[in-house]
């Protein structure tokens, strides 16, 4: 990795990887990022986990592309079938002329035929004209990215509830907060530095909650500790709730100045008591009541989710109680209190805010706004589109194998490993008549293109990224791209143009700043000072103010500033267990594994220390299924099977298995199930019922 005095030159940006947003020094000598630093920015004050300080290299490896490829006239059949090392039997090298022309007459004129998925990997700007591109392009709001496979259903229910879809306060102010409960979430693995802010807490007496089905590292430092039995999350959260109503425990002046439905919440909550959900949930009533009453009576409380709440049918419902919880007891606005969803990439909030997602402008301006689209028109100076929401990550490949979509443009994102029912997106991305994949690496999606851009990696490009913290963050190119790879920002510009699109940008700045012209997030925040700053937290009320951490103290931007209390019902997990599939599967991520792995896989320290598939089972279900730590088990659904390496971990339950889903050869996905929450449009990654058997392998 480099010795740590032997570099040229220093350039300040921001690790790629988590929504964490951590700043860092990237040390750069021969073109060649050698080391990595932490620096002093908002979210990580010098600190970097893993990921952030030896994820580097894969920048630099033989992977990467670095000239246009098209797919040869005597290519084998679309298939997950072409190997990194020798592409040429798939493919043959073009010119970017050649292949823009490719590109532009594969989708322009082709209106509801073409579909996009943009990346949460690439930079706002990136974010914006990508979503542009197809609106204003092809007519419609057929373009979304990986939010929906991610916090889409916390993002719905928090507009619904609070009016707004980002976090209320920065992870940071924990260290304002007496009580916290981290539900559905690993921080440790996940978001390795907000937990160091997690466990600073603990350690000065603050009473940290853990809710999780799986036992985790966080667990050592709670005072609490609940596992609950996967999918009961909605009925343990309103038993919590039924507690504090019944204990009159709420902060009633905070329901009566700034919220509404509180009556209806109350008289939902009686069907809930704690002694009627512990066997339902696996919790006993006197620890929920403990917990209410914790949480319900300190000065200053904060609630943190992850994917764990959010990636379930009924994941909306789980936030609608999270943020239930925080109004009654008025645990929101102010230092130390607030809702948090911990963001999975490094800009999945600022990807999300500039619109790339099917219902919404950028700053979640609704599509069906006659006023709003002709505000956007009027920038681009172009026609108007559609007024009617578009198809989701999932629904768009539905509307694939239903013959209605032909051509797909995919930026940095990788559907053929990360959605849901993998077999069913692989089986839609092989049917496109034109695939167009702008990525770094030949990934498994772009297995399927008939067309591959060479694309830049993040420290290789100017761009901004707001992280989970809504701090907007200057990202610098510290190396040159490889061969003839360009940035994402001028590939999608320049095949703009080719579909007839008058699009005059000169850099990443112009296109900040137009988007400044539609967005009032990006109020009193200019290139200009971010690129002096590096950072500022939106809102910022003024050209000095640095950003508000803690938002939402004086009302919220919802009808009469009230937030509303949505009562939630139990709704059952989809696909349960029988005879035949008698155990829970749940899906997540390691420390060292980046999402699909295209990156983390690529890189020497992270694969070296996690280099094989694997998934974790308590050691007395291996004991029964006879097989030893490091041996082998099928794991079977109603959509596939995997044979994977199995390890013994006590932090997962009797009757369930964890599978991360970062690697191909036992790609979780194939086995996860792709129905729906039916407001936020997520699938139910983190519960489907699986048979586990021994299985052998030479
Ligand atoms: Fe990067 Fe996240 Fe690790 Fe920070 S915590 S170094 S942002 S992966």
């Amino acid at each position: 990795q480099g010795d740590s005095k032997d570099y040229d030159s220093e350039v300040e940006s921001v690790c790629p990887f988590c929504g964490v947003g951590c700043q860092v020094s990237l040390k750069v000598k021969d073109n060649r990022v050698v080391y990595v630093e932490g620096i002093n920015g908002p979210a990580n004050e010098g600190r970097l986990c893993v990921k952030g300080r030896f994820g580097f290299d894969y920048i630099h490896h033989d992977h990467r592309l670095t000239k246009p490829l098209i797919r040869r006239e005597d290519a084998p059949a679309k298939g997950l079938n072409v190997d990194p090392d020798n592409w040429q039997e798939v493919f043959r090298e073009a010119s970017w002329d050649e292949a823009l022309d490719f590109a532009a007459k594969g989708l322009k004129g082709r209106g509801r035929e073409v579909a996009g998925f943009g990346s949460a990997k690439c930079t706002n700007e990136e974010a914006y004209l990508f979503q542009k591109f197809i609106r204003q392009g092809f007519g419609h709001n057929n373009v979304d990215h990986c939010t929906r496979l991610c916090h889409a259903s916390s993002v719905a229910a928090l507009l619904e509830n609070v009016g707004s879809g980002a976090v209320t306060a920065t992870f940071n102010q924990i260290e304002h907060a007496d009580v916290a409960i981290v539900i559905g979430a690993n921080p440790v693995e996940n978001h390795p530095v907000a937990a160091t802010y997690f466990k600073q807490f603990a350690k000065r007496g603050g009473k940290l909650i853990v809710m999780d089905p799986r036992g985790q590292a966080l667990k050592r430092h709670a005072t609490h500790m609940l596992q609950f039995r996967p999918g009961a999350d909605v009925s343990m959260l309103n038993a919590i709730m039924h507690v504090i109503v019944e204990e009159e425990l709420y902060d009633r002046q905070y329901i009566e100045a700034y919220t509404e439905n509180w009556e209806a919440e109350k008289a939902h909550l009686a069907d809930f008591p704690p002694e009627k959900m512990a066997d339902i949930c696996g919790i006993d009533a006197e620890t929920l009541r403990a917990v209410a009453r914790d949480f319900a009576t300190a000065q200053a409380g904060m609630i943190f989710w992850g994917m764990g709440v959010s990636q379930h049918i009924h994941g909306t419902d789980n936030s609608r109680c999270l943020i239930s919880l925080a109004l009654m007891t008025g645990h929101v606005g102010r230092p130390g209190a607030g809702l948090h969803p911990l963001r999975g990439q490094n800009n999945v909030q600022g990807a999300s805010d500039a619109g790339l997602v099917p219902m919404f402008l950028p700053d979640y301006q609704s599509v069906m706004d006659d006023g709003v689209r002709s505000a956007f028109t009027e920038v681009w100076g172009s026609e108007d589109f559609s007024n009617q929401k578009g198809l989701t990550v999932t629904e768009i490949m539905d509307a694939v194998h239903d013959g209605h979509i032909k051509a797909m443009y995919i930026l940095g994102e990788n559907p053929a490993m990360s959605d849901p029912d993998v077999e069913h997106a692989r089986d839609a991305l092989a049917k496109l008549d034109m695939l167009v994949v702008q990525d770094i690496f030949l990934t498994e999606t772009a297995n399927y293109a008939d067309l591959i851009l060479p694309a830049s990696a993040f420290a290789e490009k100017s761009g901004t990224v707001t992280n989970t913290n809504r701090q907007v963050q200057m990202g610098r190119p510290a190396v040159t791209p490889p061969g003839e790879a360009r940035e994402d920002w001028a590939i999608t510009t320049e095949l703009a143009r080719r579909c007839g699109m008058d699009w005059e940008y000169d850099s990443p700045a112009d296109v900040f700043a137009e988007m400044k012209l539609n967005m009032r997030s990006l109020a009193n925040i200019t290139w200009d000072r971010l690129a002096r700053e590096n950072a500022v937290t939106y809102p910022s009320l003024s050209p000095e103010d640095p950003g508000q951490p803690i938002v939402f103290g004086d009302g919220f931007p919802r009808p009469h500033g009230r937030a509303r209390f949505t009562p939630a019902s139990v709704i059952a997990p989809d696909d349960v267990p029988d005879a035949e599939y008698p155990m829970i599967l749940t899906t997540g991520r390691q420390l060292e594994h980046w999402h699909t792995g295209s990156m983390t896989r690529r890189s020497m320290v992270l694969d070296a220390v996690e280099p094989e598939a694997n998934c974790s089972l308590h050691p007395s279900t291996l004991r029964r299924l006879g097989v030893e730590p490091g041996g082998h088990v099928r794991l079977t659904t109603k959509r596939g099977s995997v044979v994977v390496m199995a390890r013994a971990d006590r932090a997962v339950a009797l009757d369930m298995v964890f599978l991360p889903f970062a690697f191909v050869e036992a790609a979780a996905n194939i086995l996860t199930n792709s129905a729906l929450d039916p407001y936020g449009k997520i699938p139910e990654f983190k519960f489907s019922a699986v048979r586990v058997e021994a299985a052998d392998v030479e």
